[in-house]
């Protein structure tokens, strides 16, 4: 896979995309990176990117012709990469998008700056995200939680292969269950007995259960779309049930 930033910080991606996890994935040809610096492909003595909006109003806009030219020639060479644009008004990233994007031969991440972009630049986006409601500086950040989220997902990437399969918002589409490691007894607080017990199958049903119980705890907007079994559903019910008489 080959993922390419377009932005005016390209620096700032030096050491996240060559550290751990994404730099071993760079190293074993898993994925290669480049980021591009928008004002190569500007042609003025300022290398200038942006300018006033029309009609006034607060800061700066990111102007067309620079992301223009620089998205023609970057998508000219190779796989046409599959844009995004960054903003918050995009549609939200989750693990999902992650999962589709890890499909991909070629993405090209453009950040914003400033106030934004020239509206007419997103006629060049295969699809806008936004990483949360909430307002960055940049979307170089954006970029490298998209990039981190979908590198990990690449066959090879992690360790070993079943890690990314039951982590939260994966296909069982719940929050991952809780983990411990050694020692078994801290301040106090002990490790569940189940996970001490060395057999398989009542701990791979202990952690089934407890995902169910912390998502119904934490998070059970995601129950609607959760891959669960009769059984568990109605579990799941009892647990919502009993939290809201508790609440009462
Ligand atoms: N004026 C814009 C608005 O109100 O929607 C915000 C612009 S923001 C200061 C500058 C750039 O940061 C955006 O163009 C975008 O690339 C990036 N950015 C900021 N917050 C983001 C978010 N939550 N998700 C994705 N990108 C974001």
């Amino acid at each position: 896979m080959i993922i390419e930033t377009l932005s005016v910080f390209p620096e700032m991606f030096d050491s996240v995309m060559h550290a751990s996890i994404l730099g071993r994935a760079e190293a074993k040809g898993l994925f290669s990176f480049r980021a591009y610096d928008l004002r190569d492909w500007t042609h003025d003595r300022h290398r200038t990117v942006d300018d006033e909006p029309y009609g006034g109003g607060q800061g700066m806009l990111m102007k067309c012709e620079p992301l223009y030219e620089a998205i023609e020639d970057i998508s000219s060479t190779g796989p046409r990469p599959r844009v995004v644009f960054f903003t918050p008004c995009g549609d939200r990233f989750t693990q999902a998008t992650a999962e589709r994007l890890a499909a991909e031969e070629r993405l090209l991440l453009v950040c914003g700056r400033y106030e934004g972009m020239d509206e007419r630049v997103y006629d060049l986006a295969d699809e806008r995200l936004s990483i949360g409601d909430y307002v960055l500086t940049g979307g170089e950040l954006p970029a490298m939680v998209v990039a981190d989220a979908v590198v990990r997902l690449l066959p090879g990437a992690l360790g070993n292969a079943m890690s990314s399969e039951d982590e939260s918002f994966s296909s069982a589409g719940l929050l991952e269950y809780a983990q411990y490691t050694r020692p078994a007894e801290y301040r106090g607080k002990t490790v569940p007995e189940t996970l001490l017990s060395g057999d398989h199958a009542r701990v791979d049903a202990w952690r089934r259960r407890n995902a169910i119980e912390r998502t119904c705890r934490w998070r059970p907007d995601l129950l609607e779309d959760a891959d669960l079994t009769d059984e568990e559903r109605a579990y799941a019910r009892s647990l919502l049930h009993e939290g809201s008489e508790g609440h009462a």
